[in-house]
């Protein structure tokens, strides 16, 4: 029977591989454990509606080889669906409302503490799920005292020149960015005779409003008639896994320093005197 759960990430990382017994004895006081977030939404002609979820697993599979062996840091279970009602009417989207997200992410916070656990990361890899992680983050932390940590692969620094200047502001869903690391993490689940391009009007119609600073509400039907956003035909498996170094090696260094953080801490100890 081929085992879903193999490989080192799962045996080493993964945190239900534990018995009650061996989750009791973990040293718990430094230790962070990772909530990956996804979502299971429709990617366009080519891509599997999983694609953020595998995404959310695969970069932090890629960060953990650049993590010493002995690092105290566990992953749950991924949350596979997301709040992705921006894409609902279209085949394969799969959404949870924002209150049932928050709900869940809340639920697994009050568990983590009743664990004796102190840290907790929200990996997210789908951007709809940005705004209300931001958000819920401070609640779990008001709630149950946890230090809460949020980090969204699409957050993450790129090597210039990976992606061009068109991909960079507007290929935000199911464009080459994706399209490659799903290349190089699961070929066999890329539809290559399918690959699609198309960007909206935003360049040409607006000199501020895009998808990241200046910033307006849309669903998928007001941007996109494909379902993507980018150019899927410029993906290799190659750049994929250029990305995947870069992501990993850049969420390595992210996890360290939340691993070793002390929100207590951080309270200057003598009062900054003001110049009169
Ligand atoms: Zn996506």
């Amino acid at each position: 029977m081929a085992k879903r759960y193999s490989g080192k990430f799962w045996e080493d990382r993964f945190l239900p591989r534990l018995s009650s017994t061996q989750m009791q004895k973990l040293p718990k006081k430094d230790s962070l454990i990772i909530l990956p977030i996804g979502a299971v939404e429709q990617h366009g002609p080519h891509l599997p509606v999983f694609t953020d979820t595998i995404l959310a697993e695969t970069v932090l599979e890629e960060a953990l080889q650049y993590v010493p062996s002995d690092s105290n840091i566990w992953v749950l279970p991924p949350l596979p669906y997301g709040k992705s009602n921006e894409h609902l009417g279209r085949a394969g989207t799969f959404s949870l409302s924002s209150t049932t997200l928050q709900s869940v992410i809340l639920d697994i916070g009050r568990s983590l503490k009743q664990n004796g656990f102190r840290r907790l990361l929200l990996f997210n890899a789908h951007g709809g799920n940005s705004d209300l992680l931001n958000l819920i983050a401070r609640e779990v932390r008001l709630e149950t005292d946890l230090m809460v940590f949020r980090l969204n692969v699409g957050g993450l620094t790129l090597e210039e020149n990976i992606l061009n200047e068109t991909e960079r502001l507007l290929g935000i869903h199911g464009g080459d960015y994706e399209t490659s690391l799903i290349m190089a993490s699961y070929p066999d689940w890329v539809r290559e005779d399918e690959l699609p391009v198309e960007y909206p009007e935003l360049l040409q119609k607006s000199k501020f409003l895009r998808f990241q600073k200046s910033n307006f509400a849309w669903t998928i039907d007001d941007v996109s008639s494909s379902g993507i956003l980018g150019n899927a035909r410029t993906a290799s498996a190659e750049k994929g896994r250029r990305i995947y170094e870069q992501h990993g090696k850049e969420v390595a260094e992210i996890l360290l320093e939340m691993m070793n953080f002390e929100i207590v801490s951080l309270i200057a100890k003598e009062s900054i005197e003001i110049k009169k």
